[in-house]
């Protein structure tokens, strides 16, 4: 059995990259630096072309359905028993948020995946679902529950301790002491609950836009799933979709009121996350989950027979082309 997991790894690390619309306050130039093909990535800098290999690449007008449609098999595994993470990683406003939460009009993946996970059990006649669901997010190490705030927990001092804590159970399983889960019986309690959650992320910062780029938001959907047998056993698998910090290199940038501090976590934490992919990747016996906050939450859940899922966000801009070769190359690695 683990020998089948080990070899299924390498079907289970997909890397697609999306690439964001120009905005209206965006210049058109005659020759974008970013091109695409359907996997294949060209950025242009100075006299040179750089190539990137992507399993799937959404152009500028990929709508928020032609990728979902891509993302829905890893949902069928979710509900198949296998523990999946699909995470949106890029520079802070290339769409990282579209993608996973989206628009009332045009919503993202995590709305679109809970609607159709309660299609799917509703489906199926030969097991029944149970799901529950938590919000999370990390800020430089520390973890906060965003859907049973605390009225202490409204803002973030520097220093805060950590008021969460990670503790692995006999059997390897990561729990999150006190973190909040809430059952979800249906897909209207499921949104309700999830508008809550990001709701609360974004008003207690107070500079949304630039205080939530610094701290990764994650989602974790439960799934238990029951056979019809009297003696079936209920198993358990968990979704995890993860809205990445920025990844925009903050010290050397000297980003707008960002501590050193700050910058540092955020860099670590997903350098941290590109060593476990790369581990796994690598089928390395050590995986070095243990260097962030972010990877040991996660621990249980991206591992060897897991399935992970990398959204890569780029702009289209010249003026992001260094930032985008450094979110080209970080996929790179993961691939
Ligand atoms: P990030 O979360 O990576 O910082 P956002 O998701 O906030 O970036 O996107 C930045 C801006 O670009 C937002 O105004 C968002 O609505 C817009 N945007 C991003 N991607 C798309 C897209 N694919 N189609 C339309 N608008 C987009
Ligand atoms: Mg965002």
């Amino acid at each position: 059995e683990a020998l089948s997991k080990i070899l299924d790894i390498k079907g289970s690390i997909r890397v697609f990259c999306r690439i964001r619309p120009n905005l209206v306050t965006e210049k058109r130039r005659t020759s974008e630096p970013v091109s695409a093909g359907a996997e294949r990535i060209r950025v242009k800098l100075g006299g040179t072309r750089k190539d990137f290999e992507f399993d799937k690449v959404f152009t500028q007008e990929a709508s928020q359905e032609s990728v979902f449609v891509e993302v829905e098999p890893i949902l069928r595994s979710a509900m198949d028993g296998h523990n999946v993470c699909v995470f949106a990683y890029g520079q802070t406003g290339t769409g990282k948020t579209f993608t996973m939460d989206g628009t009332t009009e045009q919503p993202g993946i995590i709305p679109s995946a809970l609607e159709e996970l309660f299609r799917q059990a509703s489906l199926d006649n030969s097991s029944s679902f149970t799901f529950t669901m938590s919000m999370l997010e990390v800020y430089m190490g520390n973890l906060r529950d965003l859907l049973s705030p605390r009225p202490s927990s409204r803002s973030y001092e520097p220093v805060t301790k950590c008021n969460l804590n990670i503790q692995t159970d006999p059997k390897g399983l990561i729990e999150i002491e006190g973190l909040s889960e809430v059952q979800i019986s249906d897909y209207a309690k499921a949104k309700w609950w999830y508008n809550k959650g990001r709701r609360f992320r974004s008003t207690s910062w107070t500079n949304v836009n630039e205080a939530s780029s610094r701290s990764h938001c994650l989602t974790r959907i439960s799934i238990f799933r029951r056979g019809d047998a009297l003696e079936a056993k209920s198993e358990v698998s968990k979704l995890w979709m993860v809205d990445l910090g920025g990844s925009e290199r903050l010290l050397k940038t000297g980003a707008k009121g960002l501590t050193l501090d700050e910058g540092r976590a955020i860099n670590l934490s997903l350098s941290a996350l590109a060593d476990v992919v790369a581990a796994l990747k690598r089928k390395r016996c050590h995986v070095p989950y243990r260097n962030s906050k972010l990877t040991q939450i996660l621990k249980d859940s991206l591992g060897y027979g897991s399935k992970v899922l990398m959204l890569v966000h780029v702009s289209p801009s010249e003026e992001d082309v260094c930032e985008t070769i450094c979110s080209l190359n970080f996929a790179k690695r993961a691939r």
